[in-house]
């Protein structure tokens, strides 16, 4: 038994059927197979990755967005890494193969995949040469041969990512002519990796890290009022969320008259969520140029999450049942991937999805 796991990062789910995504709605096949899960917050690509790995959310693996706070100021979370053991630590311990390819080189140590027998871009840095897209990651073509030869390897667990509906999406909207077109693209090359998979031996996950929606450049400004207030608070923003770090004497009252807020809780000590209304984004730091981007997430409205499952195995059919009965959630992946391949991951929260 081997389980490949792909993430195409910012597929929206209802672009998912026969028309964009022909290749994974052929690998899906009849209905069951094909659902839509649910993301951590904030919904954004490291969190959901993390916990891809981990199997627990951020207050397990502490990584709340993609620049988490520190001692030492904000870093990005790939700089922090999970703090549980995650999936590629679970199979070394298990005695088990593991290889990872992505087509975000920060997520080799966001999702701890340094300790994984093999990993393209080998340390997280990319070699000279290797096209980009838009946002500057790895271009989809690029990825693809190099994850058919993880493919051809025969790992025990292959995690896969494929970058670009994400900078499609935030490019042009998600759901414009251009992304839709760029989602076809990217079907067409996970196509090309799927058919490098031995289907009788092998459980195939594919998965998205969150959704997005269209935004307007007016966005949420938290560093003014922090400033006004005097309050010892650091803002990071994330999309149409924001996370704001450190003991806040107002308990968040503050945040309650800023327009464009829907919301805010917090969520650890000295940790709070906020989430924008329909369409807002939060502003990114002073002395930063604005995003011009048409596509944002992080919130509360871009939590969907493309779940497919597909292969001979009995476990697929299993597996599938249980799409159909409840929804998964991001922290179900890597503990069902554990329990396929046999794992302990003590630190997880998730339920295996082979009910
Ligand atoms: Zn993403």
């Amino acid at each position: 038994m081997r389980v490949v796991f792909v993430v195409l990062d910012g597929m929206p789910a209802r672009h998912v059927g026969p028309e964009v995504t022909p290749r994974l709605w052929a690998l899906a096949g009849e209905g069951a197979r094909f659902a839509v899960g649910r993301s951590v917050m904030t919904s954004a690509t490291y969190p959901n990755h993390a916990t891809f790995s981990t199997g627990a959310g951020p207050a397990v693996h502490g990584l709340w967005a993609n620049w988490v706070q520190t001692d030492g100021g904000p870093l990005s979370a790939d700089r922090v890494g999970p703090a549980v053991a995650t999936l590629f630590d679970a199979c070394r311990a298990g005695g088990r193969s593991s290889g990872a390819v992505f087509g975000d080189n920060h997520l080799v140590g966001v999702m701890g995949a340094g300790a994984a027998d093999e990993c393209w871009p080998a340390d997280g840095r990319v070699p000279e040469g290797v096209s980009r897209d838009a946002h500057d990651y790895i271009a989809d073509r690029e990825v693809v041969p190099r994850a058919v030869a993880a493919v051809e390897r025969g790992f025990d667990l292959t995690v896969l990512h494929l970058n670009e509906p994400d900078t499609f999406a935030h490019v042009h909207g998600p759901d414009s002519d251009d992304a839709r077109a760029g989602y076809r693209a990217t079907d067409a090359c996970f196509g090309e990796i799927v058919d490098a998979v031995d289907p009788a031996d092998t459980v195939v996950l594919v998965v998205s890290d969150h959704d997005l929606e269209p935004v307007t450049p007016d966005a949420v400004d938290l560093y003014g009022p922090v400033a006004e207030h005097g309050l010892p608070l650091v803002p990071i923003p994330e999309g149409t969320a924001a996370m704001v770090w450190g003991d806040d004497p107002l308990g968040g009252a503050w945040l309650d008259g800023i327009d464009g807020i829907e919301g805010h809780r917090e969520v650890a000590a000295g940790v709070r969520l906020v989430w924008g209304k329909a369409g807002r984004q939060f502003a990114l730091p002073p002395g930063f140029p604005a995003s011009t981007d048409k596509g944002q997430h992080g919130g509360m409205r871009t939590r969907e999450q493309v779940a497919v499952v597909a292969g001979d195995a009995p476990a697929v059919d299993a597996i599938a049942r249980t799409l159909a009965s409840r929804t998964p959630a991001a922290e179900d992946w890597a503990v069902t991937i554990a329990d396929l391949l046999e794992l302990a991951l003590p630190d997880a929260t998730g339920r295996a999805l082979l009910s």
